[in-house]
């Protein structure tokens, strides 16, 4: 059910008036991890420190003295970092390296008195759509477990849906919140590049990463979005004034435009039931007397190439640092410098990450990089000037999620050309930067979720999310 005790905001008046305590709720959440162990969600759970610290939030809770998140249970992505714990990205070259301090979104979510369940398991650096590129192992999905996830945030989706968690914090750079959320019929939020600081966090794609957060209910997102967004010392692109955001306005409504992008409804590779059921949205949406239109969006087949090439491009620069020497892992087999450098790297990075370091060196090469690389610059500048354009006529923009819902583990071992084919309704707003969130939009024949995505304008999340608010309440 959508509104029951694992929502946040229906749990804080109960912890509110002492009707439940924090440590009976942390002590539950506990519980279902270790039952359910076999999803693989987590690759580390901090079980004693937060039971420990649950009875000194419980005490503030009943001295009216809690922060604005006293209570809550979240889990990180294993490329956030926690102060004096693990940190492996999902990634052997990672091994043994503890985090010196804290990502500013996890010293923010602590200081409002939220609970630090434990990390968990993501595709390897982000880079995958299944976490089945996964270190620890492939995640499962609580809804049917001989499929995916989704990823790379998916064991940070398995925890919310399987009740491990209230809330996850996963990154989103060209889809790892939003996708394992639609395939684990879970909210996902990508904020706009910029709203969330991202010191502390793994880099992947620096100009595409973004913190995202994963949620049963839109209002539990907007919580969580208020106590991490806004500016920060550490992170340069966040701009300096606080984005306008206050979560208690997310009960406007107002007759909105919204359009819909022609191609998307078209392509071929779309499972039938998520097209029929976003024309359904669509069509409900414009019987409560909303403005929907169709608008054609011809660069759509550019999206995913381009942010293939740009996203492999700024990887291969960024695991420079993963070097043997700075962090982590390193070759036990080295005799010279240069060994330690290219054993370490061998032996720490997975198949997947060294093709994408190799692609993404290559695009960068000096004979590739004008017909590679500065022209997926060029094709990502029309992108975003193509939205940007739809979203001066209307408020949104809307769009299925994914092309197929859950698929079954090992389905694409041996074609991750296809694999990398199912993240391309999420790019759009990567490549552009924009605001996106997946929505649950009912179920496929199997029972298995489906995704619906509104994508908003710059820095109005508040109105994004507002929207989604309503967009959810009509679908109870
Ligand atoms: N699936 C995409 C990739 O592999 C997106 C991953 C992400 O958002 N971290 O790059």
């Amino acid at each position: 059910m959508l509104h029951d005790y694992y929502s946040f905001n229906v749990l804080r008046p109960l912890l509110a008036s002492q009707k439940v305590t924090v440590t009976e709720v942390v002590t539950k959440l506990l519980q279902h991890v270790q039952e359910q162990k076999d999803l693989n969600a987590f690759v580390n759970v901090y079980a004693q420190e937060i039971l420990t610290k649950s009875y000194a939030i419980n005490q503030k809770i009943q001295q009216a003295k809690g922060g604005a998140l006293a209570g809550m249970v979240i889990g990180l992505k294993d490329m956030i970092c926690y102060k004096d714990h693990p940190l492996q990205a999902g990634s052997k070259i990672l091994t043994n390296y503890i985090s010196p301090f804290h990502a500013t979104v996890t010293e923010r979510l602590l200081s409002a008195d939220a609970l630090i369940i434990g990390h968990q398991n993501c595709d390897e650096f982000g880079m995958g759509s299944s976490s089945e590129n996964a270190y620890f192992g492939t995640v499962l999905n609580p809804l049917d477990k001989t499929r995916v996830a989704g990823g790379s945030s998916g064991g940070s989706a398995a925890a919310v849906k399987a009740k491990m968690c209230h809330i996850a914090i996963g990154t989103d750079t060209g889809g790892s919140v939003r996708q394992p959320a639609a395939f684990c019929g879970l909210v996902g939020f990508k904020p706009s590049y910029g709203s969330i600081s991202r010191h502390g966090i793994v880099a992947y794609a620096s100009s595409f990463d973004t913190v995202g957060i994963l949620a049963h209910t839109v209002e539990d997102c907007a919580s969580v979005l208020e106590v991490i967004a806004g500016p920060d010392d550490f992170d340069d692109t966040v701009p300096s004034q606080k984005v306008p955001y206050d979560g208690r306005t997310l009960h406007k409504s107002e007759r909105y435009k919204i359009a819909y992008l022609a191609e998307t409804l078209t392509n071929d590779d779309l499972q039938l039931e998520i097209r029929s059921h976003t024309i359904s949205s669509l069509e409900l949406l414009k019987k409560k007397g909303h403005q929907v239109d169709s608008v054609d969006f011809a660069l759509l087949k550019y999206a995913l190439p381009t942010y293939y090439m740009l996203a492999n491009a700024e990887a291969s620069t960024n695991f420079a640092r993963f070097d043997g020497i700075r962090y982590g892992y390193r070759s036990s087999h080295a005799t010279t410098l240069e060994e330690v450098y290219t054993k370490t790297r061998t032996e720490g990075f997975a198949r997947e990450v060294k093709k994408r370091i190799m692609l993404g060196a290559f695009v960068l090469s000096a004979s590739q990089c004008e017909t590679h690389y500065i022209k997926a610059m060029k094709v990502r500048n029309l992108i975003k000037k193509a939205l940007q354009e739809i979203l001066s006529s209307y408020d949104f923009i809307i769009l299925p999620t994914t092309t197929a819902t859950a698929f079954r583990v090992n389905s694409f071992t041996h074609s991750p050309l296809s694999m990398y084919g199912s993240d391309l309704y999420t790019v759009l707003a990567s490549v552009a930067g924009l605001p996106a969130i997946s929505l649950p939009n009912g179920v496929d024949q199997k029972n298995l979720p489906i995704g619906i995505q509104i994508i908003g304008s710059y820095f109005e999340e508040e109105k994004l999310l507002t929207f989604a608010r309503y967009f959810e309440s009509m679908h109870i």
